[in-house]
């Protein structure tokens, strides 16, 4: 597949990047996973804005305007399109602060940030079919990440610590709670529940990810009517739920089935489940 690397476009296989950049050493820098289907973005201008917030936490400036980002999006899409023949692309956009030559956890604000994107292929989008959609089993474990998870950082290793807890025992997840018991996100999505007929998902904070599909997902259920709600959520609730949902670019609306071996309802997918992810697909091109 073709890359983007600062500036220039070619085999993803040729592009380089020094060892010494802070983005290496640090996982010092931002990112970005857009969701694509059949050359259309989703959420894209949402994506644009955390990604503006991460690089202002940072103190990183990428010297690129969302026009440039959409511009270097539609060259992926294109040059790749026939790499791609499933259609479903995710474009991951990657700014990292740049190469320093000495090794010290400070930053020089005058770095040159190293700016890189390439597409690589989604997973299929769940089917929106009560029979037909795979229920996703989930792990829970306590949150062992950092404090500022509202940042989408590149460094990533206690998500994927977390991630791969749920992997290497066969599972798709794992649902993650603080110190409070109240449930953060899972290691790569947010988390919603349905209890007694309202949808209810955590209300943002430096716990969890600002998911643009949970921010799709919430616009869905407002246009759809459907009694929803930000607040916290214990895993009490979470495990007598009628239905969990995990959202993300590319789970969309999936629905959970099973936490820790235990049935959610009645360990199928739910029919607020379908009722929102039926309203997510009208609006996801235009939201
Ligand atoms: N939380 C975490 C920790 C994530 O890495 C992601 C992205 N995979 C999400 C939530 C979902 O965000 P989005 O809907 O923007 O993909």
């Amino acid at each position: 597949t073709i890359a983007y690397l600062n500036g220039d476009y070619l085999p993803v296989t040729e592009a380089r990047i020094s060892p010494l950049d802070r983005g290496f050493l640090f996982g010092d820098g931002i990112y970005e996973v857009i969701p694509c289907h059949q050359g259309k973005t989703i959420g894209f201008s949402a994506h644009m804005d955390r990604m503006g917030e991460g690089l202002e936490a940072l103190e990183i400036a990428s010297g690129m305007s969302a026009e440039d980002w959409l511009e270097v999006v539609n060259q992926l899409l294109q040059q790749n399109a026939t790499f791609i023949p499933s259609g479903y692309i995710g474009i991951y956009l990657h700014v990292s602060r740049g190469t320093d030559t000495r090794r010290f956890h400070a930053y020089p604000k005058d770095l040159s940030p190293t700016l890189f994107a390439f597409a690589f292929e989604l997973a299929n989008p769940p089917k929106c079919d009560r029979d037909e959609v795979k229920g996703l089993r989930v792990a829970l474990a306590q949150d062992r990440r950092w404090q500022r998870c509202n940042i989408k950082s590149t460094s990533l290793l206690g998500n994927v610590m977390h991630y791969q807890h749920s992997y290497q025992s066969g599972l798709d997840e794992t649902i993650l709670f603080n110190a409070g018991e109240e449930v953060t996100e899972a290691s790569s999505c947010n988390v919603f529940a349905v209890i007694n007929g309202e949808v209810v998902t955590p209300s943002l904070d430096h716990q969890l990810l600002p998911g643009i599909t949970r921010k799709i997902t919430l616009q869905a259920l407002q246009t759809a009517n459907i009694p929803h709600r930000e607040r916290p959520l214990t895993v009490t609730e979470l495990k007598q739920a009628d239905e969990v949902w995990l959202t993300s670019a590319s789970k969309e609306i999936s629905p959970v089935t099973e936490i820790q071996g235990q049935p959610v309802g009645n360990g199928k997918a739910g029919p607020v489940w379908y009722e929102a992810l039926t309203a997510f697909n009208t609006i996801k091109f235009s939201a």
